[in-house]
């Protein structure tokens, strides 16, 4: 993924949604030790009650329980947000983060992936190849993922101001 400096950006932004809820910042099976290895090398402390990073949430798929993870939030805020614009994990943060203002739905119906363009004043700063060559990355990380994990990510809440950008049908 080329490089963008999202800081620049983000610490002057007026959102109060970032990082926080309603969104939540959802955890896939292979970052989980990379995260909790930084964690440790930085001695960051969780919370008092909780050693742990990782909530479970559960969604509803055709009448079937889909478990996925998340990274816990204190006080509405993710546990690793500090000064509401910097987050303490940015090297290891998940991907879903990382490629924000991109993120995608994946319909298994129709096996069919969607990538959405959110609403932020980043959108306005990044180069087209960063867009480009995010949409590539999305693309083989996905393929990484169990299908749980895809449909439960892509059947939360979507903001009704995310823009469609690409859709790629045939995906899995
Ligand atoms: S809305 Fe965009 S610019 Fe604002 S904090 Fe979030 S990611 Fe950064
Ligand atoms: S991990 Fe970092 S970028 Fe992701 S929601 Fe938490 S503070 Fe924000």
């Amino acid at each position: 993924m080329e490089k963008f400096d999202f800081f620049k950006t983000c610490k002057k932004c007026k959102d109060e949604e970032c990082c926080r809820e309603p969104y939540y910042a959802f955890v896939a099976e292979n970052e989980i030790e990379r995260i909790r290895n930084k964690i440790k090398e930085l001695k960051l402390k969780i919370s008092d009650k909780s050693e742990d990073f990782i909530d479970i949430e559960v969604v509803y798929y055709e009448d079937e329980p889909l478990k996925f993870k998340v990274i816990k939030k204190i006080n509405k805020d993710c546990i690793f947000l500090e000064n509401r614009r910097y987050c303490r994990i940015n090297e290891v943060k998940p991907f879903d983060c990382k490629i924000w203002p991109l993120t995608y739905d994946y319909f298994p119906k129709e096996n069919k992936l969607v990538i959405y363009l959110g609403d932020c004043p980043l959108t306005k700063k990044m180069p087209k190849s960063w867009i480009e060559s995010t949409i590539e990355e999305i693309k083989k990380e996905l393929k990484k993922r169990t299908k749980e994990e895809l449909i439960s990510y892509s059947i939360l809440d979507r903001d009704e101001t995310l823009k469609i950008i690409k859709e790629i049908p045939n995906f899995l």
